[in-house]
């Protein structure tokens, strides 16, 4: 079980200064200085971010990872961040294939795995993202469509991450309810069984302090990708609160 230890994931997505990250930084500090933390604390910042949360949080334990990486090591990809780049930072995990990144920037299944497998070549692990939309879901297509994209999107080998977000319920104050959560994680569990790997499966989808011990109660839940509630050190310090003893 130890290898499936509780990860609680903050994605900022395009929030942030230097001010709201020194002084999220300090928040997590005091928390941290009154209780161990409850699971494995990670924090994706914009990249602009990274440097300087990175040096704060790494005192405290805290992990560092990147939002998104280019699947090449180098190149003439004017604004891309390459997987390379990003240890150096101090980051040991990238999110990969995140809906918004999906959907606003058509990357399909291969991208991401592209991208899985050079944040693997550079000894990151990848956070691979997948969920379905509303639609799907109301068609009753949730696990077809999840099923194909975690086919397509998966690097062959490796350590990774998969993180299940309902794109209905990010972003949104929508709910997945703990069935579907536990359907979809159950589902996901067997097909991730077939790689030989230990994979830790996130929720994510409007986690808040409010929702998160029902949802890290959850079976076959391994811990949260949390969006606007990771902004405020305090939300996100009591989401990692609701994490189960593992
Ligand atoms: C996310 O960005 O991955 C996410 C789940 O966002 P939110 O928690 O804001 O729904």
């Amino acid at each position: 079980l130890s290898d499936r230890r509780v990860l609680i994931a903050g994605n900022w997505k395009m929030h942030g200064s230097l001010a709201a990250a020194d002084a999220f930084a300090y928040r997590l500090g005091e928390h941290l200085a009154d209780r161990a933390a409850p699971a494995e604390l990670l924090v994706c910042p914009p990249a602009t971010l990274l440097e300087r949360l990175g040096s704060k949080l790494r005192p405290l334990k805290v992990g560092l990872g990147a939002q998104d990486c280019h699947a090449k090591p180098s190149g003439a990809f004017t604004g891309d961040i390459a997987a390379p780049m990003l240890p150096e930072l101090g980051c040991r995990y990238v999110i990969v294939g995140h809906s918004e990144r999906r959907q606003l920037h058509g990357e399909d299944d291969a991208t991401v795995r592209a991208k899985a497998e050079a944040a693997l070549a550079a000894g990151l692990t990848p956070i691979v993202c997948v969920g379905e939309t509303e639609a799907q879901r109301e068609s009753g297509a949730a696990e077809s469509v999840v099923g194909t994209q975690l086919e397509g999107s998966l690097p062959s080998a490796g350590m990774l991450v998969v993180a299940y977000e309902p794109v209905w319920a990010i972003g949104t104050g929508k709910n997945a309810t703990q069935a579907d959560i536990a359907g979809m994680h159950g589902f996901l569990r067997r097909r991730l069984g077939e790689r030989g790997t230990v994979t830790r499966i996130l929720y994510g989808g409007s986690v808040k302090p409010q929702n998160a011990g029902e949802i890290l109660g959850t079976s076959d839940v391994d811990g949260v990708l949390v969006g606007g509630a990771s902004l405020q050190a305090d939300d996100f310090w009591a989401i990692a609160a609701a994490a189960p003893a593992r």
